[in-house]
């Protein structure tokens, strides 16, 4: 199978990448416009595989899409490439909007023209996979709810919104023009070559450099925590096994606090690291509660009985498990970290995190 991987550079996109040079057959071409969040070497264990193309291209460039297609001929298409950070969708939405929504059409229509193109037989074995989240359903705040598939859409950020539109787009052009979609929508994941920004790497990072350890409003946000390699082999199940047209919720039945993620963090950097930072009695000194974030939703969590019933899907990591497993992987691969932390990185991190 020739599998076409928009996003392919990011966190969540080179997990799957990984996962299907080193375990499946299938060939695959990695499509990424290279963002701040685009970091090729965390391909570096697979980008020289025969069956591993890369090339890079904007989702929202129609001409070059049709090229990519024409040229590449693929089997499946997996949509991954997105603006991701719900901070940087307060700060600055025109992104999100340009690449979540109009590059999710750019792309859904490239794929139709070239879908019917086809012969019949490869027609019907075509797949477009989107990939999405589970913050397209809102809050659950107060409730003891999960989301399921059948749950309405209530985004609250300017990226949930416009996950939630991309996701709308993609039934759309199933519905009206019968493209064999499938959609996902996940909960929270965290694992190796996570990009800095996002809680757990910013956590640890700060936590080894004797850093502030920024926690939004009382730390009482409650995620559904999954592990991206399980997150990696669930995406590969839906698209080979999946039924046209469904949505399936991803989730790894890990309820934590905010707080509690970070404290978890912290114990394992006592135990892992023998040297502390100048300064540091215990990691969890230096947790420092800062302003909440507008609109910030308070509880996620996602129900998978869908996935696993029809797809045998389980994740294989528990919380405490596949934490071990990222925190000692970021003390391993300091060289990773330092590039990804010099340059852009370093100028927006400095603006972020005002004290209460
Ligand atoms: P990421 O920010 O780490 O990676 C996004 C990738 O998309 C980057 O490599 C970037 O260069 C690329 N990209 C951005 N704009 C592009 C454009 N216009 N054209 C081509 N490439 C472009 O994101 P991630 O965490 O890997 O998330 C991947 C997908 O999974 C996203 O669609 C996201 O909404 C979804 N998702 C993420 C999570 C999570 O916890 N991270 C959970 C559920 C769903």
């Amino acid at each position: 199978m020739k599998l076409l991987i928009t996003g392919g550079a990011g966190f969540i996109g080179s997990a799957v990448i990984r996962h299907i040079i080193k375990n499946k057959q299938d060939h695959v071409l990695n499509m990424d416009k290279l963002t701040y969040a685009g970091n090729l070497e965390s391909l570096n264990s697979i980008d020289t595989n025969a069956r591993y193309q890369f090339i890079q291209a904007d989702i929202c460039d129609a001409d070059h899409l049709k090229q990519i297609f024409a040229q590449y001929q693929p089997d499946v298409v997996m949509h991954l490439a997105a603006e991701s950070h719900v901070d940087r969708s307060i700060s600055g939405p025109a992104a999100f909007i340009e690449t979540n929504i109009v590059g999710t059409y750019q792309l859904l229509e490239v794929a139709r023209q070239y879908w019917a193109g086809l012969d019949q037989e490869r027609q019907q074995s075509f797949r477009f996979h989107h990939i999405s989240t589970d913050e397209v359903y809102g809050d659950l705040e107060g409730t003891t709810d999960l989301f399921t598939e059948q749950t309405p859409y209530s985004p609250s950020s300017p990226y949930s919104a416009s996950k939630a539109s991309s996701d709308h787009l993609v039934r759309a052009w199933h519905r009206t023009y019968g493209l064999p979609v499938l959609i996902t929508n996940c909960s929270n994941n965290y694992g190796p070559y996570h990009f800095p920004e996002k809680l757990i790497p910013l956590i640890i990072l700060n936590a080894l450099e004797g850093k502030p350890l920024p926690v939004y409003g009382k730390g009482n946000q409650i995620r559904d925590w999954l592990y991206v390699e399980d997150h990696a082999r669930a995406l590969y199940s839906v698209v080979t096994q999946g039924q046209i047209g469904e949505t399936y919720n991803i989730g790894g039945h890990n309820e934590k606090q905010n707080i509690e993620v970070v404290h978890a963090i912290c114990e394992l950097l006592e135990e892992l690291v023998l040297n502390k930072p100048q300064g540091v009695a215990q990691y969890k000194d230096l947790i420092h509660f800062v302003q909440d974030r507008p609109g910030h939703d308070v509880r996620y969590a996602i129900d998978a009985s869908k996935i696993q019933q029809d797809l045998n899907w389980t994740p294989e990591e528990t919380f405490e498990s596949g934490l071990r497993k990222t925190v000692q992987w970021y003390l391993d691969n300091s060289a990773w970290v330092q590039h990804v932390k010099s340059g852009e990185y370093q100028n927006w991190i400095s603006q972020q995190y005002k004290a209460q």
